[in-house]
């Protein structure tokens, strides 16, 4: 098996490399946080079985680590990552989920991964085989992919473009080879664009998953199953609220409806009704996916120097544990917006820290960046999502890199 030193390779917004050591330290870290916060309070609260669909970074993962460590749920994940090729490092999502899976090994519990691509008919078979074989139906289906691409078995494929619709993006934005802030125009999309964008980021596949399940009699009476949306600010929202992942956002939430309905309506699933199927509204966070948007990353720039003096700035897994914790296994009904979405992002969307958001940004130059924004921050929180930049971890030792996805 082959060990290496394994050193930090960041272009902009993509890493070459990824830490095995640090991955597992972070989800070391996570999974401490998770135990600490719910294991002594819920012990009599328990998942029997959570499906997480795109859960080896991000939004998902919290969510994962909380189902399984948190309430002892038998969790299954999909992911799409790169295994480690000879001396070559598997992606970070690809380490997440395999120190998931073997600190759950070592604590009797169950955490598996199929990686692939969760478009696919091959592995949604895949997935019912090991759902049917061992685990059994579901109680939790969470959905959070974050994909640039869906392919169908016709040979037909969609991307997923940001950009806004019926007019030109201006503004500022950062530019993280540069580290400067930039100004960048968007030209708007094409309504091929559009329909493409929503084919891959809005629900048509989380309904597939919804029937192909329930058709398997792999969903149990009173599922509950949640995708994740944003909505964000005032200042992105020609690009992103009102573009073109918007309107997929929005055919997601309008998923919510339609899967909710079904599984209240059918009698094996309706169970008391405390089931269905919702949005959680989450908050900005730094992830492989959100640093990829352009606007963006100067946006959380300033917004997470706000939220750290508030002390209010939720990672993923916090996010995770509050979204099981107060909705998804509070006994009370499950409180939401006037849309039926949960909302996690309320700390990001307070009033007073948006009109600050706001003034920053019109003030926000090269000269004062430092000052007003937090980006070192934000790029650390970048090394550290591919195991980089953490303290515990000596980054000139040689370590394990062809790590095993399951234990
Ligand atoms: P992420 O990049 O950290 O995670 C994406 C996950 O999807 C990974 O597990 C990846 O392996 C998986 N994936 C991608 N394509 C796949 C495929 N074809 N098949 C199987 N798995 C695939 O992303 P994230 O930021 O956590 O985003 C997850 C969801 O949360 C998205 O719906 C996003 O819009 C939403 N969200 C994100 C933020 C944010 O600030 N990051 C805020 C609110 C909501």
């Amino acid at each position: 098996m082959p060990e290496s030193t394994v050193q930090p390779k960041i272009r902009g917004f993509i890493s070459l490399t990824s830490h095995p050591a640090g991955c597992a330290e972070n989800v070391g870290s996570q999974i401490d946080q998770i135990e600490s916060r719910l294991l002594s309070e819920r012990a009599d609260t328990t998942i029997k079985n959570t499906l997480v669909i795109g859960s080896s970074t991000g939004y998902g993962l919290g969510a994962a680590l909380t189902a399984c460590f948190g309430y002892k749920a038998n969790t299954l994940g999909v992911c799409f990552e790169k295994s480690p090729d000879n001396l070559k490092t598997g992606t970070a999502g690809w380490y997440n989920s395999a120190a998931a899976s073997h600190r759950a090994k070592n604590n009797g519990l169950l955490y598996k991964t199929i990686n692939g691509d969760a478009f696919s008919d091959e592995i949604k078979q895949q997935v019912v085989e090991q759902l049917r074989h061992g685990y059994g139906p579901i109680d939790t289906l969470i959905y959070s992919l974050a994909a640039s691409r869906r392919n169908n078995p016709l040979g037909e494929h969609w991307n997923s473009v940001l950009k806004p619709i019926d007019q030109v993006y201006s503004g500022k934005s950062f530019d993280l080879r540069r580290e400067e802030i930039s100004h960048i125009e968007i030209e708007p999309a094409t309504d091929e664009e559009v329909n493409s964008t929503i084919k891959v980021m809005g629900g048509e596949d989380w309904e597939d998953w919804v029937t192909l399940l329930a058709g398997e009699n792999l969903l149990a009476p009173n599922i509950k199953t949640v995708a994740f949306s944003y909505i964000g600010p005032e200042l992105t929202k020609d690009l992103y609220r009102e573009g073109t992942i918007g309107r997929a956002k929005a055919h997601l939430e309008s998923s919510a409806n339609t899967i909710h309905a079904v599984i209240n309506q059918h009698p094996g699933l309706q169970g008391d009704g405390s089931g269905g199927a919702w949005i959680s509204v989450n908050k900005a966070v730094v992830t492989q996916a959100s640093s990829a948007i352009p606007v963006v990353g100067l946006y959380m720039s300033i917004l997470f120097r706000i939220l750290n003096n508030r002390g209010e700035n939720e990672s993923t897994c916090e996010q995770g544990i509050r979204l099981f914790q107060e909705y998804l296994m509070h006994p009370a009904p499950i409180k939401t917006d006037a849309d039926r979405r949960i909302r996690l992002d309320n700390f990001e969307m307070l009033a007073e820290v948006q009109e600050q958001v706001a003034r920053i940004w019109g003030d926000i130059t090269n000269d004062n960046l430092a000052e007003l924004a937090d980006w070192p921050y934000f790029k650390n929180e970048f090394a550290r999502l591919f195991g980089f930049n953490i303290n515990e971890i000596d980054y000139d030792k040689p370590v394990e890199i062809d790590i095993p996805l399951n234990n």
